[in-house]
């Protein structure tokens, strides 16, 4: 944040959120705490093949956090750092779960700040209960019929269930 800055506190958390897991969750919670007002921006993401539907993350993640009146969840194609524009947001929250997420992440950053004039990415460490916790090993575990009822808010293992019922 840059000094003088004045009024609200407003960071952007994006991601796939291609389904929203417990991992997530906890991010977004410690993150609204920390900023007047927390935007997860869920990426419409084209060369992704996402399970569910923009509008099925967007519902998921809305019901997931009604009982955090500070956190908006919004959907975005744009450039991120358009994005943060149009929302008047200056911190970009990313979560580290390892090492091996540091290198992709670093360069992110980097380009983000020198593109976007001043944005600064927040990082925040994963919970170590969930720190090797993915979207993509929860839709592996569920297409399988495993256990994903600790990995994901009730919500979303019933619709991961749906999902891969339909399929199957
Ligand atoms: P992306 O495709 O942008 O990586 P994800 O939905 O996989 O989108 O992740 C969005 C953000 O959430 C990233 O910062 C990622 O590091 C973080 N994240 C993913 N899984 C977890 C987890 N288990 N615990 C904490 N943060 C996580």
């Amino acid at each position: 944040m840059k000094k003088g800055d004045k009024g609200l506190k407003v960071a952007v958390y994006p991601g796939s959120f291609d389904p929203v897991t417990l991992g997530h969750l906890d991010i977004i919670h410690r993150a609204s705490g920390i900023f007047d007002k927390l935007v997860v921006a869920v990426l419409v993401n084209s060369s992704k093949n996402p399970l569910f539907s923009l509008e099925e993350r967007i519902d998921l993640l809305r019901e997931v956090t009604q009982d955090l009146p500070n956190v908006e969840i919004d959907g975005f194609q744009d450039l991120l750092i358009h994005y943060m524009q149009s929302k008047q947001a200056n911190v970009i929250v990313r979560a580290l779960r390892s090492v091996s997420d540091y290198e992709y992440e670093l360069q992110l950053a980097s380009l983000n700040r020198q593109i976007g004039a001043g944005v600064e990415t927040l990082f925040m460490t994963s919970n170590p209960k969930y720190s090797y916790l993915s979207s993509s090993i929860v839709k592996e575990i569920a297409r399988y019929h495993g256990p994903v009822q600790d990995l994901v808010p009730a919500p979303v293992e019933r619709e991961l269930h749906i999902k891969y019922r339909r399929k199957g």
